[in-house]
C-alpha cells in the first residue's frame, strides 16, 4: 500500500513520481480517498519542483483514465483549443470555416472562466440553442453536416474537475505542468486525435509572458507527441482583446459580422484564420501551409462558413431570426483627451463585464448574455478628445464610479505607439 504522505515528500524534494504514484495520486483525488490537504500539499510541491515530460504524459493520462473517453467513429477527429482569452470568439468562426472545407468538427467546450469568456455561455445567447445534445444526437449532426458544439460533459476527465477545484483555491493555477495536462486531458477523453492549440501571452491570458506561454505550448505539444496524436500550437497576443465585442451576444454578433465578411476585429479574423489553416493541415496533411490558409479564406469569403454556422444552429435549435438580447442601457465612454492608443487592458475589461454581468461571479450564477463593452478603437489609433472609446451595453444603470474603472483600462499619448506588429508563432 503507497502512503501519499511519501508521495508528497518525494515531489517536494524534488524526484520525478513513477506512473503508478501519479496514477495512485488521481484515483485517490477522485474517489475522495485522499484528503483535500494532502491532494494540496502536493499540488503546491508540484508548482515549485514541477513535473519532467514522462511526469505530466503520465498524469495527463491518468486524468484521461479517470472518465469516459468518447470514440466519435471518425479516422481523425480534430480538435481546436484556446488556453483563454478577451472577446476571443475564434471558435464560432474556426470551426464553421473548417467544416465547409471538410473538415469535420465534433466539438466539445466549456463555460466562461474568470475574466475570459466560453463558448457555451455565447451559443446560448442564441434563442433556442442547445449545447446539451445527447451522445447520439451529437455523432449524428457531425456525420449529418460535419459540425457540431456541445457542452463537455461532466464526465470527461473528472479527475480534473476536483483538482482544478482546488488549485483555483490553493495557488497553484499558474503551473505549467499542471496547466497542460488539464488542458490536454480533456482534448484527448473528447476524442481528439489531432490538436490545433492557441495558446495566449500578454496581460489578459492566464501566462502573461511570452517565454511561460512557449513554454506552456511546447509542454502540451510534447504530451500529444508522446501520446500519439499529433499537435501543432499557435501562440497568439492576448495584450489587447482579440476581437471589438466582450460579453456573449455581442460576440456572437461579431463571430457573425465575421462569417458574413462585414466588419469585426481584423485581428479576430487573422487569427481564425491562421487557426483555421492548422486544422486543414492536420486533415489533409498533403497540402501545404499557403494552400491550407487559401482554402480557409475562401469558406470564409464565399460565404460557405456563414452557411454552415446557421446549419449547426439550426441543427441545435436556434433561430437567428430571433433579434439577439439587448440590453435597456448603453453608455459611451469619451476619451476627453487627444492622443493615440497606447493599450486596451483586456484583464480589466474582461472582469468589468463579469461585474455587469457577462460572466459569473461562483458557479450556477446566471449570465446576462447582453451585458458587455463594444470597442470603437484598436490600438495605434488617434483620437480626439470627443471621440467614443468604448460603448457598455448593461442592463442596469451604471455609475461614474464604474465608467472611471473602465477609463483606466485605456492607455492614451500625445505621441503614436510603436506598434509591434500583430504577431502568431508557430510551433510543432
Ligand atoms: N484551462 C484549463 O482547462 N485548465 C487549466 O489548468 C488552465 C486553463
Amino acid at each position: 500500500m503507497m502512503r501519499f504522505y511519501e508521495i508528497i515528500k518525494k515531489k517536494r524534494d524534488g524526484h520525478a513520481l513513477s506512473a503508478e504514484e501519479i496514477n495512485f495520486f488521481v484515483r485517490g483525488s477522485s474517489d475522495g480517498s485522499i484528503p483535500d490537504y494532502q491532494q494540496s500539499a502536493l499540488l503546491m510541491a508540484i508548482f515549485f519542483r514541477g513535473m519532467d515530460e514522462r511526469e505530466t504524459a503520465d498524469l495527463t493520462m491518468a486524468m484521461v483514465k479517470s472518465g469516459t473517453q468518447i470514440d466519435i467513429g471518425l479516422p481523425k477527429a480534430v480538435d481546436k483549443h484556446s488556453t483563454g482569452g478577451v472577446a476571443d470568439s475564434t471558435t464560432l468562426i474556426v470551426a464553421p470555416i473548417v467544416a465547409a472545407c471538410g473538415v469535420p468538427v465534433a466539438k466539445m467546450t466549456g463555460r466562461g472562466l474568470g475574466h475570459t469568456g466560453g463558448t457555451v455561455d455565447k451559443l446560448e445567447s442564441i434563442t433556442g440553442f442547445s449545447t446539451a445534445l445527447t451522445m447520439e444526437q451529437y455523432k449524428e449532426q457531425v456525420t449529418k453536416i460535419g459540425l457540431a458544439i456541445i457542452s463537455a460533459s461532466s464526465s470527461i476527465a473528472p479527475a480534473d474537475k476536483v483538482l482544478y477545484a482546488l488549485r483555483d483555491v490553493t495557488a497553484t493555477i499558474e503551473s505549467i505542468p499542471l496547466i497542460a495536462s488539464s488542458i490536454m486531458s480533456k482534448k484527448l477523453a473528447a476524442g481528439a486525435t489531432h490538436i490545433v492549440l492557441d495558446v495566449k501571452f500578454g496581460r489578459g491570458a492566464f501566462m502573461a509572458d511570452l517565454p511561460d506561454a512557449l513554454y506552456l505550448a511546447q509542454t502540451m505539444i510534447n504530451i500529444g507527441n508522446r501520446l500519439g496524436r499529433p499537435t501543432v500550437a499557435l501562440l497568439t497576443s492576448m495584450e489587447a482583446p482579440l476581437g471589438n465585442r466582450i460579453g456573449n451576444a455581442l460576440e456572437i454578433r461579431e463571430a457573425l459580422d465575421i462569417l458574413a465578411n462585414q466588419g469585426g476585429s481584423p485581428d479576430l479574423r487573422e487569427v481564425s484564420l491562421a487557426l483555421a489553416r492548422e486544422m486543414i493541415l492536420h486533415y489533409y496533411p498533403e497540402m501545404n501551409i499557403t494552400t491550407a490558409y487559401e482554402t480557409a479564406k475562401e469558406a470564409l469569403d464565399s460565404g460557405r462558413a456563414l452557411a454552415k454556422f446557421t446549419e449547426m444552429v439550426e441543427a441545435q435549435g436556434g433561430d437567428l431570426s430571433v433579434d439577439l438580447p439587448k440590453a435597456r442601457y448603453r453608455e459611451t465612454l469619451y476619451a476627453q483627451r487627444e492622443g493615440f492608443v497606447w493599450a486596451i487592458d483586456p484583464l480589466l475589461l474582461g472582469g468589468l463585464s463579469v461585474e455587469i454581468g457577462a460572466g459569473r461571479h461562483k458557479k450556477g450564477d446566471k449570465i446576462d448574455y447582453a451585458a458587455g463593452f463594444e470597442l470603437v478603437v484598436r490600438v495605434g489609433d488617434k483620437v480626439g478628445s470627443d471621440a467614443p472609446l468604448l460603448v457598455v451595453h448593461a442592463n442596469s444603470p451604471l455609475t461614474a464610479h464604474f465608467m472611471e474603472r473602465l477609463r483606466s483600462a485605456f492607455l492614451l499619448n500625445e505621441a503614436p505607439p510603436v506598434v509591434t506588429d500583430w504577431h502568431i508563432e508557430r510551433l510543432s
